[in-house]
């Protein structure tokens, strides 16, 4: 059975991440919606074990309740001397009650004194198309890096300032955004899922 594709969802709340999303996909010249016209899907809980896991989930649940094909993303930083935590709990690693700023003291003090060379980390994002009720895609990405000794750059957010990139010896908040969204794990994994979708639905 083909599947012909007019419109998708993407199962985002975020301005920043549609908008680069929408830019990559345009060639396809589908409606691309976000979760902010469909405020009746309330939180899914993202309750998997891998980032694959819970974009899953997510583009799932979006897919059940509107039977429109659903585009949905994970992501999150791996530490390797932290057995590559705090990875799909990156967001909330500080407790329920945190913010970018607390998780990343919390990241810093676990790693006080670590050297250099132990402090390896990525950035890693999965992306999950689904288009029915058993069909799906599935692509990742990595950014890696070192997590720096103290913070540097305003751009980006979460991590950011704290994530070092050797190749360009800069933070990930120093580099400008649109360097960027052109290496990050975001964009890797989008264009992964992009080729899929040209393989699946032609364009
Ligand atoms: P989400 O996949 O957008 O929910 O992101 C999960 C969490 O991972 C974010 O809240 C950030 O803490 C972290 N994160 C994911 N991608 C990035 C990034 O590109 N820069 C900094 N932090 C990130």
């Amino acid at each position: 059975m083909t599947h012909k594709i007019k419109k998708i969802i993407v199962a985002t709340r975020n301005e920043g991440k549609l908008r680069e999303i929408k830019h990559i996909l345009k060639d396809f010249g589908w409606e691309i919606l976000s979760l902010k016209e469909f405020p009746e899907i309330g939180e899914i809980i993202e309750d998997g074990y891998s980032f694959y896991e819970n974009a899953l989930i997510k583009a799932r649940a979006v897919y059940e309740i509107t039977k429109i094909p659903t585009l949905a993303d994970d992501s999150g930083i791996c530490v390797e001397y932290l057995d590559f935590m705090p990875g799909i709990f990156s967001a909330r690693f500080a407790g329920d009650e945190c913010d970018d700023k607390k998780n990343n003291k919390k990241l810093y003090k676990l790693l006080k004194g670590v050297p250099r060379e132990q402090r390896k980390a990525y950035f890693k994002c999965s992306m999950v198309f689904v288009y029915a009720k058993t069909k799906e895609l599935h692509a990742g990405g990595k950014m890696h890096g070192y997590i720096n000794e103290k913070e540097q750059g305003k751009n980006g957010f979460g991590y950011d300032p704290m994530f070092y990139i050797p190749r360009y010896e800069v933070t990930s908040a120093e580099l400008p955004p649109e360097k960027k969204n052109k290496i990050s794990h975001r964009y890797k994994a989008l264009m992964g899922i992009k080729k899929l979708l040209g393989e699946n639905f032609n364009g």
